[in-house]
């Protein structure tokens, strides 16, 4: 016998939590079905022991959200939740194989649009990390001819800006959002807003300063483009999905999804089975929302949607059939320190690594400088610093550092001196297959979905981009449309 709800959520991710939320809101009793022991998918908190027998919770996923739309600070101010600024002395990038021929450096990131693309190589603090030569050659952007934007977001930068802006700016930046080299980033995937204002304007450095100017952006410093919740946004995931079990609803852990389909008879609508354990779950609700990543939710699709369906360009049968990894093998390495040294904030926010550099580590977030909820929270002295590793197309799974690297990197990064033996705790986060880009035929097929399935929604990252902002406006929008198909 299968359980009955008004609708079936598949994924506890930020994108099931916040459809199942908005569903909750309008009256549904909604089921969420989430494979793993916790709810919140890449949004997470842990505790982390600060010292003086105190613990502190800690993100060891997504630790801010973008501020270009106010989806995500819509929703956390609705849920009770306070949102935050991250402190103004923004990030640094750090470049260089430590040789003669190209030294290590950090310096002070600027002002910039969007993934590291400056809005004018003219002002003091880009023009500081370009140098004249770049500054200039830059700046031929806006006599340029408007050529075609090319599949990859280095050769569009190069083209358009020269090779510093991509060196200097937009590798460690874009590198850092998107956890890969420039090179495999395709610009309609990443910067869609961006090319968008480049075909208007015809000029990048135009585009970027649109961008800039567009409310909500305002003239910020690298990383304050972001805002986070007090307490951690493992918060925000903690909300929605208390909001839903009080409302009438449950959030089910520990059960992996393995079948969606039509009940033709009786109420109709869709079933959803799933495995817990030694047992079986099954559950039928005329709505259903496939919250997924993107290897699971396309081997529920796939059989739906029918196979001699091909997006233009893909080959006939492909579809639901593609499980490459588009994503990176993330290793979060958490470290707390005590660290009076670090009072200072020397690298401000944090550091975004460039790929080519001399540490393994891509970057790094002093999360206790970022957060003063996080810094009033710790005894004087400790800091709490994150560290990330593995980017988009290392063939292998990445190899955790040892603590002695985390604190060499650490140490190199802030460019001051660290020691293992002032790590008060430190974690390891993992997090495969992390931040693949949205691709295009992926939006195609959730569209195409959606619209030749009544009841039933996609959202998540792998359909609406990474990021917290894109897949909250997505899931809402998207939970938003399937209430109108109906049954
Ligand atoms: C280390 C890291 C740092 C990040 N930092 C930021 C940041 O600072 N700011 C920002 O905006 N974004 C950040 N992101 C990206 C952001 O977290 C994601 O884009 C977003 O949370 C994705 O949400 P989602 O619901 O699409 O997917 P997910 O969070 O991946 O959720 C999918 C859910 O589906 C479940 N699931 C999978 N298979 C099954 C199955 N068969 N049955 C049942 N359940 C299943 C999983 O357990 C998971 O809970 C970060 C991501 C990572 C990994």
């Amino acid at each position: 016998m299968a359980e009955r709800w008004d609708a079936v959520v598949l994924g506890a991710g930020v994108g099931g939590l916040v459809a199942a939320f908005d569903l909750s809101r309008g009256g549904a009793r909604v089921l969420v079905l989430d494979a793993a022991d916790r709810p919140g998918g890449t949004v997470a908190g842990t505790t982390v022991m600060v010292g003086d027998g105190r613990t502190v919770a800690v993100d060891v996923g997504a630790e801010s959200f973008a501020t270009r739309t106010p989806v995500v600070g819509d929703l956390a101010r609705e849920l009770g939740l306070t949102v935050v600024d991250p402190d103004l002395r923004g990030a640094w990038a750090y470049a260089g194989a430590g040789t003669d021929d190209d030294p290590a450096r950090a310096l002070p990131l600027p002002r910039t649009a969007t993934l590291g693309i400056p809005t004018t190589p003219w002002a003091p603090d880009v023009r500081r990390v370009l140098g004249i030569a770049g500054a200039v050659r830059a700046w031929w952007d806006l006599g340029m001819a408007r050529t075609p934007v090319p599949d990859s977001l280095a050769a569009w930068v190069t083209q358009r800006l020269g090779p510093t802006v991509l060196e200097r700016l937009v590798a460690p930046v874009a590198g850092g959002i998107h956890s890969a080299d420039p090179a495999t980033l395709d610009p309609r995937a990443v910067a869609p807003q961006l090319v968008a204002a480049y075909e208007k304007t015809g000029s990048l450095l135009r585009a970027a300063s649109t961008l800039a100017d567009a409310p909500g952006r305002g003239n910020t410093k690298p990383g304050s483009a972001v805002a986070g919740i007090d307490g951690g946004m493992h918060r925000l995931v903690e909300a929605l999905a208390d909001t839903v079990s009080s409302a009438g609803g449950e959030v089910r852990l520990g059960v992996r999804v393995d079948g969606l389909e039509r009940v033709e008879d009786g109420d109709g609508g869709w079933r959803v089975t799933g495995t817990a354990g030694a047992g079986t779950v099954a559950a039928e609700a005329p709505r259903v929302v496939v919250a997924l990543p993107r290897t699971p939710a396309l081997a529920l699709l796939a059989p739906l949607l029918g196979p001699e369906l091909p997006e233009p360009g893909e080959a006939p049968g492909s579809r639901g059939s593609d499980t490459s990894r588009g994503g990176s093998d993330v290793r979060l390495i958490t470290l707390v320190l005590r660290a009076p040294v670090l009072d200072v904030a020397p690298r401000g926010t944090g550091v975004l690594v460039a790929p080519g550099a001399d540490v393994r580590a891509k970057g790094l977030t002093h999360a206790s400088a970022k957060w003063s909820w996080l810094r009033s929270q710790l005894p004087d002295g400790v800091h709490v610093v994150r560290l990330s590793y593995g980017r988009a197309g290392d063939p292998e799974p990445t190899v955790p550092p040892t603590v002695e690297e985390a604190v060499a990197d650490a140490a190199r990064l802030l460019g001051v001196p660290l020691d293992p033996s002032q790590v008060l705790d430190h974690l390891d986060t993992h997090w495969p297959d992390a931040l693949a880009p949205a691709r295009p035929a992926d939006r195609a097929t959730a569209d195409d979905a959606a619209h030749r399935l009544p009841g039933l929604a996609v959202v998540g990252a792998w359909v609406a981009g990474t990021g917290l902002a894109a897949v909250v406006g997505q899931a809402r929008a998207a939970v938003e449309g399937t209430r109108a198909v109906g049954r």
